[in-house]
């Protein structure tokens, strides 16, 4: 059997999944398997299994809503209420 491309040259091997024969110069060989040029593009462009979508993960919320602002600004800035209470008595 000769390439389906190549009418004029032998074939050396058929894709693996369409098994068209193809000569040396047709064969696209992926890790020992050997495709044709057109079912190695549709591979390509089909990485990963349909129906394995990856979700997103979903980042640590910070603690909006929560956070008390009178805590957080005594916390901030500790001694400037010390400070005004000490220059007010003077
Ligand atoms: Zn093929
Ligand atoms: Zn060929």
């Amino acid at each position: 059997m000769n390439c389906a491309n190549h009418t004029d040259v032998a074939a050396v091997a058929y894709c693996r999944t369409c098994g068209k024969a193809l000569c040396a110069n047709c064969t696209r060989d992926v890790q020992g398997t050997v495709y044709c040029e057109s079912c190695l593009a549709a591979r390509l462009n089909q990485p990963f299994a349909p129906g394995q979508g990856v979700a997103a993960p979903v980042p640590p919320q910070p603690f909006e809503g929560e956070a008390k602002p009178g805590l957080l600004a005594a916390s901030s800035s500790p001694p400037t209420g010390l400070d005004l209470l000490a220059a007010s008595q003077s």
